[in-house]
This record gives structure tokens, sequence and C-alpha cells, in this order.
């Protein structure tokens, strides 16, 4: 399996980075899991987005979707679609709140895409067995774990300090944890991890290794990767553009 990083800035785009966008590639199958604001961009010039298999919408937060709006644009008037309907996987509702991101009469998108409700369980997409867990955040937001080749890579999306997203990560290879919050005394409840708290679910879960991402702008992320690090120390920084092996 393999992962790129498209988009891995927090809670919106960043001046070197755009919003959450992650690709992971299994037997010639290409998933997308999450389409930040910026991140259609960085995808041009990393695949055809007609090479695009699947999307998996983690939550319907902007930094993590409002991207589906020049995916379908390029779909429906670039003349290099073959017009095969694109599976989206994402929480109920994701069909009418995508519709109007994209337009103000709220037209559907079924042209483009299928759109799937997820829900917590296990299920398939192409070659990955998916399973998802809800995590701690203030919309609905799936965790996902997709198991292909033996090797397994667990993408936290947004969540807070959650029991679940440890459950979900036991054993796996690589777990992709979002960072969001600094570390500080009256932190919002339920939200987001901080950097320790993210190391604190690697170690819990005993995964291989842990991937840190979804740093906001203006939170420091090496303070971040020195708060992971303290307490799993197979603790790297993601960066945009970069391809892991897992
Ligand atoms: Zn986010
Ligand atoms: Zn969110």
């Amino acid at each position: 399996m393999r992962l790129t990083v498209v988009g891995c800035s927090g809670s919106g785009p960043g001046p070197k980075s755009p919003a959450s966008c992650y690709l992971v590639e299994h037997d010639g199958f290409r998933l997308l899991l999450d389409l930040g604001n910026g991140s259609f961009g960085a995808l041009l010039g990393l695949a055809d987005p007609d090479t695009v298999d699947a999307l998996f919408l983690t939550h319907l937060h902007a930094d993590h979707c409002l991207d589906v709006a020049p995916f379908v644009v390029w779909h429906r008037y670039s003349g290099r679609s073959s017009g095969r309907r694109v599976p989206l996987f994402a929480p109920e509702g994701a069909d009418a709140r995508l519709a109007l991101a994209y337009d103000g009469d709220g037209a559907t998108l079924t042209d483009v895409f299928d759109f799937v409700v997820v829900t917590p369980g296990r299920f398939e997409i192409g070659p990955f067995a998916v399973e998802t867990a809800r995590t701690d955040h203030p919309v609905e937001c799936h965790a996902v774990r997709l198991t292909a080749g033996g090797r397994s890579l667990v993408y936290t999306g947004d969540t807070g300090p959650c029991s679940r997203v440890v459950d979900l990560a036991r054993g796996a290879d690589v777990l992709l944890a979002e960072a969001a919050h600094p570390p500080g005394p009256d932190l919002p409840k339920g939200l987001h991890l901080t950097g320790r708290e993210a190391g604190e679910h690697a170690a819990a879960a005993g995964v291989g290794r842990l991937l840190l991402t979804h740093v906001p702008a203006w939170v420091d992320e090496i303070g971040q990767l020195f708060a992971a690090s303290a307490v799993f120390s197979e603790t790297e920084l993601v960066r945009p553009g970069a391809t892991y092996e897992i």
C-alpha cells in the first residue's frame, strides 16, 4: 500500500500545503481520503483525476471536503473525464451538503458521484478492507482503517481523545493522526488531539509508526512533533507530496 500526502495543513489551507487530502494506492486502485480546501490543485500535480477510483470523506468540515467542487468541475467540463461515476463514501447528508457547496440551487452531483453513506462498521472499497469508527468531534466524523496486502493504515480524521480510535488503530502498521491542538490548559473538549495525545494514541494502540498531520498554519509543528515523539519515538511529521510505502 502506498500513501501520498496531497495536503496536510490542519483546519484550512496553509502557506506550504493545502488542507487534508491523502492518496492511498494498492494494486492499481486509487482511493482519496478527504478532499479539503486547495487539495484538488495539488492532486493535479500528482495524479490524473480520472484515475481516482473512489473518495472517502471522514466528515463534512470545509477543510476535509470543499474541493469536491473543483473535482466536479473537472469531471463535467475538462473534456478529460471518462464519465465513469466515482463512489463517494461520506457521512449521511453529504449529497445535499456538497451539492449546496457546489451551487446555490443545490442541484444533484449524482452525474459524477455514487454517494455511499458511511456508518461505523466494516465494508470494502476496491482492494481495501475498510473499518470505520466514530471519532469525538463536533460533527459526525469517521476514522478509517484500510487493510490490503497484509498491511494496514489508520487515519484519524479529526478527533479529540477517543478510545474508539485507539481500538480501531490497534496493531496497525501506520497511524496517520491529526495533531491540531497546541499544548494548553483550556483546550476545548471533543475537537482535536495535541501532539502528545497523538503520541499517546499511537502508543496505546501499539502501532508501528506514527505520521503526524493536520497541524494548523498557526501552530508550531516542530513543537507538535517533539511532544508526540516524547511518548512515541517512531513519529514523523508528514509533508505535502511525500510518499510512504506501508
Ligand atoms: Zn480538520
Ligand atoms: Zn473537523
